[in-house]
């Protein structure tokens, strides 16, 4: 399926020359240029400190840019003010964490549901948020999708390290956001949970979902379509798109 160039549409990610530097004078990134396709799975690796979460944070619209362009499914940031940037983030991207801040003593389902507390506009216009009983049926829905439906009471102190990550991505995409970003989401799990979170990843691209993901784990990141490579906040090298949608490269 070569979903990525088949289908329509504005790139899901662009930076344009993109340059971060913080308060302090660090320069995180010093001119990033990266364009993601619908439909593409994308790893970012790099050395800690190469800029990778930094680059992540201005993706999803949690940062601006010192200077250079930011556009997230055809929305230059530039242009939104902070009420239309959390309206576009609330509907079109989903966060996942290595730690996984979930909520402590909060069932898995309503851990889930409250990703959907957050969607009470969407970009193009004001629009109502589901109401409870929707927010619970969607989270069972997405907790079914991580393979987590006979998990749905559990609280997270009752739950694995792996599934923990799990109800958090179930979290991630409980509104359907085209956009999923991970930021070191295998960081705190043993081997074997860590190759469950990433089939969980893949399965979700496989549907549809653009993924980008950023791991230390040269193998987890050799096994995706694209690999992105940062250095002292630029990217030194970059596979190219790949087929995405579980194609293999
Ligand atoms: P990575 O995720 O690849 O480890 P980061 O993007 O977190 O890299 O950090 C890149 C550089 O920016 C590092 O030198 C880091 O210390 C610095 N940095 C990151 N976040 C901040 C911040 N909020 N304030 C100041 N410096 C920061
Ligand atoms: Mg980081």
């Amino acid at each position: 399926m070569s979903a990525v160039v088949a289908r329509p549409g504005p790139p899901v990610v662009e930076l344009d020359d993109v340059v971060k530097e913080y308060p302090g004078g660090t320069r995180a990134l010093a001119g990033v240029d990266l364009r993601v396709e619908r439909g593409e799975l994308v790893a970012i690796v790099g050395p800690s400190g190469s800029g990778k979460s930094s680059m992540l944070n201005l993706v999803g619209t949690l940062d601006r840019p010192t200077s250079g362009r930011v556009a997230v499914d055809g929305y230059a940031v530039a242009d939104l003010d902070d009420r239309e940037l959390s309206a576009l983030r609330g509907t079109r991207i989903g966060f996942v964490f290595q730690h996984f801040h979930l909520a402590a003593g909060v069932p898995a389902l309503d851990n889930v549901a409250d990703g959907l507390l957050y969607r009470g506009g969407s970009a193009d216009g004001p629009a109502r948020g589901p109401s409870r009983r929707e927010r619970r049926a969607r989270a069972r829905d997405a907790l079914e999708r991580v393979g987590l439906g006979h998990r749905v009471e559990h609280r997270p102190h009752e739950l694995s390290g792996g599934e923990k990550q799990r109800v958090a991505i179930a979290r991630a995409v409980v509104g359907d956001p085209p956009l999923l970003l991970a930021d070191e989401p295998t960081g705190a799990l043993d081997t074997a949970s860590g190759a469950g979170v990433v089939g969980v990843l893949r399965e979700l691209n496989a549907a549809g979902t653009t993924v980008v993901v950023i791991t230390h784990d040269r193998d987890l990141a050799g096994s995706l379509p694209r690999q992105v490579t940062m250095r002292d906040g630029a990217k030194v090298a970059d596979t190219g798109p790949g087929t995405g949608c579980g194609g293999a490269r």
